[in-house]
């Protein structure tokens, strides 16, 4: 095994942003790919950014955040944060008691990390299930969560949406919605209604998810909860910072429905090519993917390393190699170690999909090569 725990994820994502820099630094920003979907943006004028002062910004960009997140989210107030991950972590910190229960239903596991650990951190009682039928409500629970589209963007079916809602309101249970991706990918291209106006009390977005937006998180729904939160949010620093807020009102501003739906289109020719070549590769809502898993089953070639590992080697060889940014390669600990080649950020648009192909066979190529040499496997990853 190569990567064994977060302090190593932490070293390998070290490692991919020195990748990143140097590419940069030697041949130029055109020679990056970002197909991770997460490839943000901090899209600002140089009027704005004069504006960036500790209460100056707030005051401007907070105030206009509120009309522009509730447009997009609905819910009564929203509330920027540093990440997705911040919003759940102040929202369990303020709704969920020790003792207590958390229950979560999504389309399919794993839930998105911050979660457990989350319900970890206040002592709760935390289940989760993607099978629909075994989701019940136990007594003493303080909060229902549903993952609106899972971070392999898995969507979850509309009708369960609003039978699990029902169910926690019929006893009094506030909902929380993870919708980080799902804000964008359930309504744009499933066409679901917003999280709040299928009667979420929260929902919680991540701005830099299939839109042009900074590494971030927004927060909408009713009112009394949201500033309950918010005391949370402010005491232990898991607020946005002026600049984060002013990138994210201009990336929800600059968001574009029609290139979601475009690579919804195109990823249907990307999964063709590649599967005359692969038998294990899915499609995304906006891509494709391979998960660990499916990964390790295209190799029988005998080797000692985990299927995440396999992942981590292959993201590595596909950043180094040609510039092609994927998550396994550059992510937070604990994040999905599935290789998706996302169609619906701008990097993705000029991409002639049969050059990616070619790319992305060599690299399987060269993965193959290496994975009978730990100590070459490490040198890769570390
Ligand atoms: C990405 C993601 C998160 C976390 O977002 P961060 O910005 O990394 O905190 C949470 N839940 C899901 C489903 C995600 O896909």
């Amino acid at each position: 095994m190569i990567i064994n725990n977060s302090l190593d994820e932490v070293k390998k994502r070290e490692k991919a942003l020195s990748i990143i820099k140097n590419i940069v630094e030697n041949k130029g920003r055109e020679f990056l790919h970002d197909l991770t979907g997460l490839s943000g943006g901090f899209i600002a004028s140089p009027s704005e950014l004069s504006l960036l002062e500790t209460y100056v910004g707030p005051a401007i960009f907070e105030d206009a955040l509120q009309e522009v997140g509730i447009a997009h989210m609905g819910g009564e107030k929203v509330l920027p944060l540093n990440r997705t991950s911040s919003g759940i972590l102040a929202a369990i910190l303020t709704l969920v008691k020790e003792d207590s229960n958390v229950v979560h239903y999504l389309a399919e596991l794993p839930a998105h990390p911050s979660i457990p650990r989350s319900c970890k951190l206040v002592g709760a009682n935390y289940f989760e299930t993607d099978v629909f039928d075994e989701f019940t409500i136990p007594d003493n629970t303080s909060l229902v969560v549903i993952t609106g589209s899972t971070m392999d963007h898995k969507v979850i079916d509309e009708g369960e949406f609003k039978k699990v809602i029902e169910m926690a309101h019929e006893r009094g249970i506030p909902v929380m919605v993870d919708d980080a991706s799902g804000a964008r990918l359930r309504t744009v291209v499933f066409n679901q209604a917003k999280a709040c106006d299928l009667g979420a009390d929260i929902a919680i977005t991540s701005t830099d998810k299939l839109m042009p937006g900074p590494r971030g998180g927004l927060m909408a729904g009713r009112k009394d909860l949201i500033d309950e939160i918010k005391i949370k949010v402010n005491q232990f620093g898991l607020e946005a910072q002026p600049p984060a807020v002013l990138a994210m009102l201009n990336g929800i501003e600059n968001f574009n429905e029609d290139n979601l739906i475009n690579s919804f289109d195109r990823k249907d020719q990307l999964f063709d090519l590649l599967s005359s070549k692969f038998n294990n590769f899915k499609k995304t809502p906006t891509g494709v993917m391979i998960t660990p898993e499916d990964l390790a089953k295209e190799i029988n070639i005998p080797h000692n390393l985990s299927d995440n590992d396999l992942a981590f080697i292959f993201s590595f060889i596909i950043l180094k190699d040609y510039g092609i940014i994927t998550i396994p390669a550059v992510g937070m600990p604990g994040a999905s170690a599935t290789i998706r080649f996302d169609l619906s950020t701008s990097d993705a648009f000029n991409l002639d999909l049969k050059d990616l192909t070619k790319k992305i066979e060599s690299s399987f190529e060269k993965l193959l090569d290496v994975i009978t040499n730990e100590e070459k496997c490490r040198e890769i990853v570390f």
